[in-house]
């Protein structure tokens, strides 16, 4: 089959499009035809070797697989050929105390497509049955390319930690990005009121578009003012963050008293400060939030069916420009979902 992959750490010349051997599958394992392969920063930090977990290589990048099953493990019975299927990404152990609970996005000792397993920029892909989802029929793969890592994070971080309620205020981080596209068509469709920011002019429109109510242009507009201003000083009762220090101060500075925010990423840095007088004195809740798990797939699935909420795609390109592919995301251009188009 072909598939990109890395021998060695570095810039975007080290993706490799080769002819490798069909991946094989264990017992509980299904091997999966790969329609889509979504990016996400995390393949940038896969190639650079930026990650505090080594990556045995060489490796096939990619985290976030839809696709069709063509077999099946001998033990698998929740499958069969011809199903539509999308894959989450990290595969827990199974045994430890957050797996055994079905919260295996905590699990200690998980691996991960694309990073300690071989991933999704590839024509078939191995993954264990348990971390596969069914598509419902009525989305079609690139409607729901971004839903096992971007949208599921997004899912997780708005409803289960964080527990959005219909008609409170939010202010979306990076609007543009995939996770902040899924969080404002989440967030709008639960009925509250949407701010969210974007780096370039030619998305204000975009974000909008998607159902934001106020769209801040953050290299324009001063974030924090505008907020202010938007809600008579008070501020959002949720913040939700995953760009991380460049705009940490800023984001707790935007909560109202009793507010929240809810954090998944720091792609910007993860060292930031914390004023502890305005955490105590606002009531401010700080939340961690990390991936998602398969019972939320399913669910984000249903919510996606409903609400018409999708993938909003940016760019699509066939496997073997990988290369182009990634320098979208790099250079910051997109707007939502670039996607790997495979089969
Ligand atoms: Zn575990």
């Amino acid at each position: 089959m072909k598939a990109t992959l890395i021998e060695s750490h570095g810039g975007l010349d080290r993706l490799l499009y080769q002819e490798v051997a069909l991946p094989q599958i264990g017992p509980t394992d299904v091997l999966v035809e790969t329609k889509t392969c979504g990016l996400n920063h995390l393949d940038l930090f896969v190639r650079k070797g930026e990650l505090p977990v080594p990556i045995p290589l060489p490796r096939i990048l990619g985290l976030e697989v839809t696709g069709i099953v063509t077999q099946v493990g001998s033990r698998v019975n929740e499958f069969r050929e011809g199903d539509r299927v999308a894959a989450l990404c990290r595969v827990g152990c199974e045994k430890c105390e957050y797996c055994l609970r079905n919260q295996e996005n905590l699990c200690l000792k998980s691996r991960s497509l694309g990073m300690t397993l071989d991933g999704g920029y590839a024509e078939f892909v191995s993954v264990p049955s348990k971390n596969l989802v069914r598509i419902p029929e009525c989305l079609s793969f690139l409607e729901v390319s971004g839903a096992p890592l971007s949208g599921l994070t997004a899912w997780h971080m708005l409803m289960s930690r964080a527990a959005l309620r219909p008609k409170e205020s939010v202010l979306i981080m990076a609007g543009g990005s995939s996770i902040g596209s899924f969080a404002i068509q989440i967030a709008k469709a639960l009925g509250c009121r949407v701010f969210t920011t974007v780096g370039r002019d030619e998305k204000i429109e975009k974000a909008y578009r998607l159902g934001a109510d106020f769209v801040i242009q953050r290299k324009k507009q001063n974030v924090l003012q505008e907020i202010r201003q938007l809600t008579e000083k008070r501020g959002v009762d949720l913040v939700f963050e995953h760009v991380g220090q460049a705009t940490w101060d800023q984001s707790i500075d935007c909560l109202s008293r009793n507010g929240r925010i809810v954090t998944c990423g720091a792609f910007t840095g993860s060292e930031v400060s914390l004023d502890l007088w305005k955490l105590f004195s606002k009531q401010i809740s700080i939340i961690g939030s990390y991936y998602g798990t398969n019972q939320e797939l399913h669910d984000l699935f249903q919510f996606m069916e409903e609400q018409k909420v999708f993938t909003i795609i940016d760019s699509v390109f066939p496997l073997n420009a990988s290369r182009e592919a990634q320098a979208v995301l790099e250079n910051e251009q997109h707007f939502g979902k670039v996607v790997l188009e495979v089969h």
